[in-house]
């Protein structure tokens, strides 16, 4: 109870301790019954060895018993000496040829005194040595017993010594005769204890087994057969009870060879036991093993399950039905829904918004009839299940199970509300960026546009003061009025325009600032920052050359933006060469040019022959707030490179080959297909022509 408390944050070691603890006991277990069992067996053995050995001395007892008895009766069947002293010993002779066990017959008359006796034809005369006299004893307590009991009576066993230096252990039986009630002798027989033995219940004897006639103190009188020796032994006695004399008989016998199982159910559980075992420690590795596998597979599972909850990227699978079979916790954060209410479900998913659950539907069906994937990811609006509505940047991929087969879809929800936001927030601090610097731009366009506007309004005035002065002179002259008055008049109309388009193209610049991609003629967006450009030019004394490939298409672009970037390069160009003072009046030309570059680019380069930019300028020159001016913000080019940027183009500048420097960016042609092979030839012509102006 204790052990199998233990929790399961205890040691590891202690833990490996606790598990051998129980198989070492498993098996001491095992082995001890085991070993009871064989013990037991062994035991059980033993006793039936036991049981049957004292059956048969019993039984040896019975028939030594029986073959006494029919011997009593063949010497009682002797007919008495004193009257047919021949047919006696014939008889006598006979009885001792069949009764090998007797070695001798007297006949005694009543006062034992020897008669006539018969000794065995197959031995010499066991009293040779030692005489019969010596046993008077024996025979007459015999008799007196037998004539008490008026039957036949055994003497007690005694000593015969041989010549072969051997002895014989010996026994009477003495019969009493009488003829009419009186006593004529005696019939006395002489047995040798080996042959009854050997005579009576040698046949029974078995091989290993000994069989003898022992004394109450063990000491063997006799013996036949001739044990074989083994581990164990048994022995069994029975006592045989005769008329005046008791034997003990003693069977002996020896367990040959020892037998580590006694039997065969022994042997056959023990084997079972041992195969019981044997399949216990392949059950234990095979636990262990799976132990380790399960253990493997808890850790993977606790990575993932970790990895899957610490995962901001929404997770979903769904089956080829399009039935959702998993979502992740942040698939559930996301969408504000619990991962019971979106499991199983099909279309429409509780996260469509309604109004575009039909689109949605229509994807899918389509989706999961073509069995294809989009080829990298797509954007799509959830709803969340307050109803807020959120983009989606949605990555899919095919599930395959462990055979090889299509089950399912996974898909990578990823939330890009928040990267839609800094987007917004980016756009719009780009756009206060370039209001900004329009705004800069236009306070340094300020001082030019007095000094432009000076023009049209000291020619506004000066008009205005001949009219008044022609009016004046009316009165004297007779020069025609009206003509010169309509003159003058419409000079200072002229002049007045010419003012305010200026006002204009300055407010217009200011003013616009809606990013809407329009088809242009390059043309136009050159013209449209002529005035502005000129009015620089003529205060630097910087012609200004343009040249337009006709065969240049319309462009598709945000015209105030890359008029803007026109404006800048123009500027830039025409201060550079404004700082080279050695320029001659030729050489100070801006040239503006649009060319056809690789399709579907159009390209605008803007050169001057001005100062150069060094290496260590060219380093920083898309840096903000960079400039080499008193007077600059070091905003013109970075913003240039953004606009440039942002319509998929690509802006740079190279050494003029006449000195100075050649600005170009390129703009795709209205005409233009696929953005992403505009880009990629960007690239191209980024590689092989230009210096680049992005940040790689
Ligand atoms: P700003 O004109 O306000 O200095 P810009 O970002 O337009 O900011 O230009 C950054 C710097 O790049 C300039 O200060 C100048 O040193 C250099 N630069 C730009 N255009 C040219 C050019 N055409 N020739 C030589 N240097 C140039």
């Amino acid at each position: 109870m204790m052990l199998s408390a233990r929790p399961r944050w205890l040691p590891a070691s202690l833990k490996w301790n606790r598990r051998w603890t129980l198989w070492v006991l498993l098996v001491a277990l095992v082995v001890t019954m085991l070993g009871a069992l064989v013990w037991l067996a062994a035991r059980y053995e033993a006793s039936m060895v036991q049981s049957r050995l004292e059956r048969d001395t019993a039984e040896i007892v019975t028939d030594i018993r029986a073959g006494l008895t029919r011997n009593i009766q063949s010497l009682q069947a002797l007919p008495g000496v004193e009257r047919r002293p021949m047919d006696w010993r014939a008889q006598a002779g006979e009885l001792l040829r069949q009764r090998r066990e007797i070695v001798r017959l007297e006949w005694r008359d009543p006062s034992l005194k020897l008669g006539q006796f018969y000794e065995s034809a197959y031995r010499a005369s066991v009293f040779e040595r030692m005489g019969r006299e010596t046993i008077n004893f024996e025979i007459s307590q015999a008799c007196n017993t037998a004539m008490r009991v008026g039957g036949p009576a055994y003497s007690s066993s005694y000593f015969t010594p041989q010549f072969n230096g051997l002895g014989l252990e010996l026994i009477d039986v003495c019969l009493p005769h009488a003829v009419e009630g009186r006593l004529t002798g005696y019939t006395l027989a002489t047995y040798s204890l080996q042959e009854i033995l050997k005579e009576l219940a040698g046949s029974q004897l078995t091989r290993g087994q000994g069989l003898s006639f022992t004394e109450a103190d063990g000491t063997r009188l006799a013996i036949t057969g001739t044990p074989v020796r083994g581990n164990r032994f048994y022995n069994a006695q029975q006592l045989l009870d005769l008329p005046g004399t008791t034997l003990v008989l003693r069977m002996d016998s020896w367990k040959g060879s020892p037998d580590f199982f006694p039997n065969m159910l022994t042997a056959l559980v023990s084997s079972l036991a041992l195969a019981l075992i044997a399949v216990l420690l392949l059950l234990g590795r095979d636990i262990r093993r799976r132990l380790r596998v399960e253990h493997d597979l808890a850790d993977a599972l606790a990575f993932r399950k970790a990895m899957e909850d610490s995962l901001v990227t929404g997770l979903r699978a769904r089956d080829l039905e399009g039935r959702i079979t998993y979502v992740n916790p942040a698939f559930c954060q996301m969408v504000g829904v619990q991962a019971k209410d979106l499991l199983n479900h099909s279309f429409p998913s509780p996260y469509w918004p309604p109004e575009l659950a039909g689109v949605y539907q229509d994807r899918q069906t389509i989706r999961l009839a073509s069995n294809s994937l989009p080829q990298s990811g797509f954007e799509s609006v959830f709803m969340r299940s307050d109803g807020t509505r959120f983009p989606v940047l949605i990555i899919e991929a095919p599930l395959i199970n462990a055979n090889g087969k299509h089950t399912g879809w996974m898909s990578a929800i990823l939330d890009i509300s928040e990267q839609r936001r800094v987007e917004e927030i980016s756009r719009a601090s780009q756009d206060r960026l370039q209001a900004t610097a329009r705004l800069a731009m236009v306070g340094e366009m300020a001082s030019l546009l007095s000094h432009e506007l000076n023009q049209p309004l000291a020619a506004i005035s000066s008009y205005a003061t001949g009219s008044l002065n022609l009016l004046e002179d009316a009165g004297t002259s007779t020069a025609p009025l009206a003509a010169d008055l309509q003159l003058a008049l419409r000079r200072i109309s002229e002049q007045a325009e010419r003012a305010g388009k200026v006002i204009k193209s300055v407010h217009d610049f200011v003013r616009r600032r809606d990013q809407v991609r329009e088809c242009v003629a390059p043309r136009a967006l050159l013209d449209a920052i002529m005035p502005l450009v000129s009015l620089q030019a003529r205060k630097l004394h910087v012609r200004v050359a343009m040249e337009v490939d006709e065969s240049c298409g319309a462009v598709l672009c945000d015209r105030t933006m890359v008029e803007q970037v026109l404006l800048n390069l123009c500027r830039n160009g025409m201060q550079a060469m404004r700082e080279a003072n050695t320029l001659s009046a030729s050489e100070r030309v801006l040239s503006l040019r649009v060319t056809p570059a690789d399709a579907p680019w159009v390209m605008f380069s803007v050169t001057d022959h001005g100062v150069g930019i060094s290496a260590a300028v060219a380093d920083k020159l898309f840096t903000p707030f960079f400039t080499t001016k008193a007077e600059g913000m070091g905003l013109g080019l970075s913003l240039c490179r953004t606009v440039i940027e942002q319509h998929g183009g690509f802006l740079g500048h190279a050494p003029a080959v006449a000195g100075g420097t050649v600005f170009s960016f390129t703009l795709p042609s209205s005409l233009a297909g696929d953005p992403a092979a505009r880009l990629a030839s960007t690239q191209v012509y980024a590689a092989s022509s230009m210096t680049t102006g992005t940040a790689t």
